[in-house]
């Protein structure tokens, strides 16, 4: 059997049956975790039918940890962290990182609570210090960055933010290859207490919000539910998506997958049209990586026209829906944007 012990590992998600993007990104931290500490770095998989593990090797990793079986078809969290208690207990990785996806986020604090260790949620850093994880993540409402540590118990457990890091360009000669290990998942381990009801897409329009290169946002200024119909309209014209505030999401106009922010997604869009959204600092946290920002805002003093590239003082109910109709109009002229 390969050893695993004091290995660096992260954890893979699959979208449709397809290795997804932040699995590369958990790649490039585990890299340079892996190689601070010396050790090498796998990837888990848990699914039915699982791709082919090449991708994994070409961004990054040494081995590849194959559990594959129809018990983790749908990735229910109960079973994916049964399943991971089990291995980690019998690989003991010294390490252990994750996505702060819905997946991960729901899978990881199972994990943690099973085998009794720490977990870190939400890092936006990660370093080696002393031979230790050093995490670091936004704390007391973002105002400032806390590094966490855990000395005593194995593995040390975090998730990072999607978008926190880019991918390793991928070694695409495929000359990079590794150990693949298939992995039995424990008949005990596949009983879940969750029934899969189905999968409802993020986004009303066009990708998830962390995977969008254009985000329309809107927040308190946007004065009601049904005014997001203009940001819809807007986002599917520029072929982006939407986004909301807290503010947006807690008045119940926008899903709560919309959020951008400190307690909602980090996005990193070559451009970001925040409408009537203050630019709180929470808010910053989160979309403070954009390219460029377009803000749109009655009040000439709102903190987002400091981080703005573009600002336009008016209402967005005026300014929505001529920018759609200008926007109409290039359609129909055929112009290309
Ligand atoms: C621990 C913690 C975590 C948080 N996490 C997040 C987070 O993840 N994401 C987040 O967004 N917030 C977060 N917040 C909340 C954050 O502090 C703000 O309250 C929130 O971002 C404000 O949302 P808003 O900009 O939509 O509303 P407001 O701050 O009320 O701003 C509304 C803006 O709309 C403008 N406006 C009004 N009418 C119009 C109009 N007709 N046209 C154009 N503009 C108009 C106003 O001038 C104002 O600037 C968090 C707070 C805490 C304490």
């Amino acid at each position: 059997m390969a050893g695993g012990k004091n290995e660096v590992w992260t954890l893979a998600e699959l979208r449709d049956g397809k290795l997804h993007t932040v699995s590369y990104e958990l790649l490039a931290w585990g890299r340079s975790v892996a190689d601070a500490l010396g050790v090498p770095l796998a990837s888990v998989v848990l699914g039915e039918n699982l791709p082919d593990a090449a991708p994994l090797f070409q961004h990054g990793a040494d081995k590849v940890y194959l559990a594959d079986d129809p018990g983790l078809k749908n990735g229910l969290a109960d079973v994916c962290a049964k399943t991971l208690a089990d291995m980690t207990q019998e690989f003991e990785p010294q390490v252990f990182i994750a996505s702060a996806t819905t997946r991960g986020r729901s899978t990881m604090s199972l994990l943690y609570a099973k085998l009794g260790c720490g977990l870190t949620a939400d890092c936006t850093g990660l370093s080696v210090k002393d031979g230790l994880l050093l995490q670091t993540r936004p704390a007391i409402g973002g105002n400032v960055m806390a590094d966490i540590m855990t000395p005593e118990r194995r593995p040390q457990m975090c998730t990072v933010r999607p978008k926190s890091k880019k991918p390793l360009p991928p070694d695409l000669s495929r000359s990079r290859k590794g150990e693949v290990v298939r992995y039995a998942p424990k008949k005990s381990a596949l009983v879940s207490a969750l029934t899969f009801l189905g999968f409802d897409p993020e986004s009303r329009v066009g990708l998830p919000i962390q995977d969008a290169e254009i985000i329309v946002a809107g927040g308190k200024g946007m004065k009601g539910a049904k005014n997001f119909a203009l940001l819809d309209e807007l986002a599917r014209l520029l072929g982006g998506s939407v986004g909301a505030s807290r503010t947006a999401v807690d008045l119940g106009w926008a899903p709560h997958s919309s959020q951008v922010g400190l307690s909602g997604k980090s996005v990193t869009p070559r451009l970001y049209i925040a409408c009537g959204i203050s630019g709180a600092v929470q808010h910053l946290a989160g979309m403070g990586g954009s390219e460029i920002v377009v803000a749109v805002n009655t009040d000439a003093e709102a903190p987002i026209f400091g981080v703005a590239n573009f600002g336009v003082v008016g209402s967005t109910l005026e300014v929505l829906p001529r920018l759609i109709e200008d926007l109409k109009k290039i359609d129909r002229k055929g112009d290309p944007r």
